[in-house]
C-alpha cells in the first residue's frame, strides 16, 4: 500500500519546525514519503510579500536532499492563480497512485481551517496530520475544531506506529503529540534581516543559501 504525507506551506524559509516533525510523522505513519508542496500563491498571504517560488523551492531542494523520504513538488507552480490545498489533493490522488493520503499541517492551520476553500472536501480526499504548535493543543485547539471534524480527531502518540488508521483511505484528523517544535518563519525572517545566528533554527545550508543570495535582506523582498 503506498502511503504518502503531503506537506503543503509557504515555506519562506523551510525551517527544522517544518523538517522535524516531517520525519517524525514519516516514521509514525509509515510513509514512503512526506512530500513537501510549496504555494506558489498562498492563498492566506496575498496581501503580504512572499519571497520568489524559485528561492523558496531552492531552499526547500537543499533542506530535504539529505532526508531519505522527504522529498520535493512544483506541482502548485504550474497551476494559475491561488494555491487551493484541495486542487493539489485532488490532483494527487487522481495522478499518483497513492492509496492513502495523509495532509500534514499545524496546530494554528487546522485552528482556521474554516477559512480554507472547499475545506469539508479535505477529509474525502486525504487523512489529516496536525503538528503541534503552541499554544493551540488540547481544549485551546478543540475549541477551534468545527463541528464536522470533532468525531474525526484521534490523538496520537509518538511512540505508537503503522497500525494507526490501517486500510482506511482518508477522513481522520490525527493530532501527533510530538514535542513542540517553537519555531516561525517570521521570526527567522527577521533574524537574518538583524544578520543573526540562526543555527538552531534553520539547516545550515539554508541559512548560506540564504545570505548568499540575500534573499531577506532589507528592501529585497518588499518588507
Ligand atoms: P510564517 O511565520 O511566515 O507564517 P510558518 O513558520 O508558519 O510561516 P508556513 O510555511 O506558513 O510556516 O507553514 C506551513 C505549515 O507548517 C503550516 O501548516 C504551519 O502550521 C506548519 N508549521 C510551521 N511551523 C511549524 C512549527 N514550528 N511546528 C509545527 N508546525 C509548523
Amino acid at each position: 500500500m503506498r502511503r504518502l504525507g503531503i506537506f503543503g506551506g509557504t515555506f519562506d524559509p523551510v525551517h527544522f519546525g517544518h523538517l522535524l516533525p516531517a520525519i517524525e510523522v514519516l516514521k509514525v505513519f509509515a510513509l514512503d514519503t512526506v512530500v513537501f508542496v510549496p504555494a506558489a500563491a498562498p492563498p492566506h498571504k496575498l496581501t503580504e510579500p512572499v519571497t520568489s517560488f524559485a528561492h523558496r523551492f531552492a531552499m526547500l531542494a537543499l533542506a530535504t536532499t539529505p532526508h531519505q523520504g522527504l522529498v520535493l513538488s512544483d506541482l502548485e507552480s504550474t497551476r494559475s492563480g491561488p494555491s487551493f490545498t484541495v486542487d493539489t489533493l485532488r490532483e494527487i490522488r487522481a495522478g499518483w497512485g497513492a492509496e492513502q493520503l495523509f495532509f500534514i499541517m499545524g496546530s494554528d492551520s487546522l485552528a482556521q481551517i474554516t477559512t480554507w476553500y472547499r475545506w469539508p472536501e479535505l477529509v474525502e480526499l486525504a487523512h489529516l496530520v496536525v503538528l503541534r504548535r503552541e499554544p493551540l493543543w488540547g481544549a485551546g485547539l478543540e475549541r477551534h475544531v468545527p463541528d464536522i471534524l470533532r468525531p474525526r480527531l484521534r490523538l496520537v502518540s509518538p511512540s505508537r506506529t503503522a497500525d494507526l488508521a490501517a486500510g482506511e483511505a482518508k477522513g481522520w484528523v490525527f493530532l501527533l503529540e510530538h514535542e513542540p517544535y517553537p519555531i516561525s518563519a517570521t521570526v527567522i525572517r527577521r533574524r537574518l534581516q538583524a544578520g543573526e545566528e540562526t543555527d538552531d533554527v534553520l539547516p545550515p545550508q539554508v541559512s548560506r543559501y540564504a545570505l548568499k543570495n540575500r534573499v531577506y535582506h532589507r528592501g529585497e523582498r518588499d518588507d
